[in-house]
């Protein structure tokens, strides 16, 4: 499985719909990643970084709205989207949903058909590359389709981690990534990797990208890790 395959956080009490959502997701090529409960929910997208969330409104305890207010107040979880599911019709409730932050809303029993192409719009929305769509920042041009990079309209060579580390980047100009969460999107969560690797393959990023001249994009925040521009 490719380390850099988008993995969606569903968020669903009962198990069999729990089962027919990850079915689906993971044939879709997905990588799933599944809470029960709103706080258990909360501790994942902590720990799992996942690129959307699809939440169930009837939750026990934190019911999925609160859940949804919780990500969109957290400045760190606050861009992930969230496709909130509701067997709630009435349309102040899909106004509430809406208000609460959630980027779509889909009302039980709903179509899967209709509910992954929601999962796929929104994934291009938040992860362009994953998309397969060309990314841009300042002067580098990274088209994830064909595997090219260019800077200044010069050609780039990059090896494939590189290439890798540089996509997770140009998705999100500007963000800190921490260490743990580049091996975790770049290298893979089943893959032991040292921490100390990551700064290696920075150097050699750094490198690549001042190939034909340049400054160098990449910032090192200290005690944080690693952000472009
Ligand atoms: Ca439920």
């Amino acid at each position: 499985m490719a380390a850099d395959q988008p993995t969606v956080l569903v968020v669903e009490d009962e198990a069999a719909q729990r089962e027919v959502l990850t079915y689906n997701l993971e044939a879709e090529g997905f990588r799933v990643t599944r809470a029960e409960n709103g706080e258990e929910a909360l501790v994942l997208i902590d720990e799992e970084s996942p690129d959307i969330i699809v939440l169930d409104w009837m939750l026990p305890n934190v019911s999925g709205i609160e859940v949804c207010r919780q990500i969109k107040t957290r400045p760190e979880t606050r861009s992930v989207p969230i496709i909130m599911l509701s067997a709630r019709s009435e349309e102040v409730d899909r106004v509430r949903g809406l208000e609460t932050g959630a980027d779509d809303y889909v009302v039980k029993p709903y179509s899967v058909i209709e509910l992954m192409a929601r999962v796929r719009a929104q994934l291009r929305r938040a992860r362009p590359a994953a998309a397969g769509l060309r990314l841009e920042y300042e002067d580098i041009v990274l088209d994830s389709e064909t595997h090219r990079v260019t800077r200044n309209s010069k050609a780039l060579k990059l090896g494939p981690t590189e290439f890798r580390l540089l996509t997770t980047f140009m998705e999100k100009p500007g963000r800190v990534w921490s260490r743990e969460q580049l091996l975790d999107r770049v290298w893979g969560r089943d893959i032991y990797v040292d921490t100390r690797t990551v700064d290696v393959h920075i150097g050699r990023l750094r490198k690549a990208l001042c190939q034909h001249g340049g400054n160098d994009p990449l910032r090192t925040v200290r005690g944080a890790g690693y952000a472009l521009g």
